[in-house]
């Protein structure tokens, strides 16, 4: 086992570790752990909630989560030497859920959630279908997940950070906020809202107290949305063997990641669409000087994914375009496009005996394939959603004899306000 570089006690709240990350971006969060270029480590990763989520047949936990204070992130680690115009490659030698015999507490001790978040808390991909919060349990045995709360499926996890990347620099952290604060102006009171802005309560700052603290923490970026530096970019594919390019924009380059899943669906569409879980990465990083330039990556991380992803061959896939529920044409919206695929998808499975929560829970945490098949025939985008047909226990595709009818259980836990 590489050297662990940063732990974290099960027992213990983020913010009453030996050290203590951080869940905003900023060049002045100082370095948590320093490393060199070739070096391997361990990290131990939190769940993105910090153990607000429980293994239970309630919903209140998610309607009620605590969004200030996501994503809490392990880092950030300073690589020596790395400066501005760098490119880190970092390989993901192994990653998986927290290393323990018993199911305990915490995500990842043998099981993970997927939320599907209330529309005045964090909404999702199709919030105006599914305004309130429901729930799923995922329970681990080896590489595969179930479900008591969606039944008659189990798949093969796909495990992945869902977010990791660089410090900004001071001048990149300024054009994140004018311009996000721009596009929230143009429509501030919307629900959910269009961006966040800083947010200083909740926010965790590694070492940082004081007037320090309270600049930082008034200034500094949120982690929900992917930007230059990576982030919260949930690619499902960084899976074990990933190598990822991120541009280097302060001294020490500053790494930092978190929000491990167990599987995800491409888009993550519930907005805690992966199963969510704690673990730990085993990671490599190098530098190439200068690299930005010479290969043309000044912003946004380029990857080589890793070769594990599941093994699945048949599919069964659903299309949509860019027309409205209500019939209205728009011009080639591809958002729109895979709203109207995913909703296809959920339509369909209903047939089969689940509710369409249950069926929207299996879209974002499966590790269904999205694409974008066409983006140029006017005026209608095309994508498209692959679902793998081994995952379910019954005959999925339709047949001249009807849909079978499958007993859905218990549902998935429902709250709402
Ligand atoms: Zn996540």
């Amino acid at each position: 086992m590489p050297e662990l570089l940063y732990p974290l006690d099960s027992s213990k709240k983020f913010t009453d570790q030996q050290i203590v990350g951080h869940n905003r971006w900023h060049p002045d969060i100082p370095a948590a752990v320093t490393v060199k270029p070739g070096d391997t480590f361990r990290a131990h990763c939190r769940e993105w909630f910090d153990g607000a989520i429980h293994n239970d047949d309630s919903a209140e936990d998610i309607l009620n989560a605590p969004l200030d204070g996501v994503h809490v992130l392990s880092g950030p680690f300073a690589i020596e030497g790395a400066e501005p115009g760098d490119l880190l490659i970092v390989d993901i030698l192994d990653v998986g859920p927290i290393p323990q015999e018993d199911s305990g507490p915490l995500a990842g001790q043998g099981w993970g959630y997927t939320g599907i978040f209330a529309k005045q808390n964090g909404g999702g991909f199709l919030t105006d279908q599914f305004p309130d919060a429901y729930k799923a349990i995922w329970d681990f045995s080896g590489q595969s997940a179930t479900s008591r709360h969606v039944p008659h499926v189990k798949y093969t996890g796909i495990v992945h950070p869902g977010l990791m990347g660089t410090a900004p620099s001071p001048e990149l952290l300024g054009k994140w906020n004018a311009r996000e604060a721009a596009l929230i102006a143009t429509d501030p009171q919307r629900v959910p809202p269009l961006a966040l802005p800083p947010q200083p309560k909740d926010a965790i700052l590694g070492t940082l107290t004081g007037a320090e603290f309270d600049r930082v923490a008034s200034e500094a970026a949120r982690t929900a949305p992917p930007r230059e530096n990576g982030g919260n970019q949930d690619i499902k594919n960084l899976t074990k063997g990933t190598r990822v390019f991120y541009p280097v924009f302060v001294p020490g380059a500053k790494l930092s990641f978190g929000d491990l899943h167990f599987s995800q669906g491409d888009g993550e569409i519930t907005f805690c669409g992966a199963i969510e879980m704690g673990g730990f990465m085993d990671l490599h990083v190098d530098l190439i000087k200068g690299g930005m330039d010479t290969y043309g990556v000044t912003e946004n991380a380029i990857f080589m994914p890793g070769n594990t992803d599941p093994q699945y061959s048949e599919w069964i896939a659903f299309s949509g375009t860019s027309v409205t529920l209500d019939g209205e044409q728009r011009y080639l919206d591809s958002d729109l496009s895979y709203q109207r695929a995913c909703l296809h998808a959920i339509d369909y499975l209903t047939k089969f005996g689940y509710s369409p929560e249950q069926a929207y829970l299996l879209l974002g945490s499966a590790p269904i394939e999205g694409r974008l098949s066409g983006v140029v025939d006017i005026p209608n985008s095309c994508a498209t959603v692959y679902i793998p047909t081994a995952i379910f226990d019954f005959p999925v595709a339709p047949s001249k004899d009807g849909p079978t009818t499958i007993d859905p259980g218990m549902g998935a836990p429902t709250a709402s306000f």
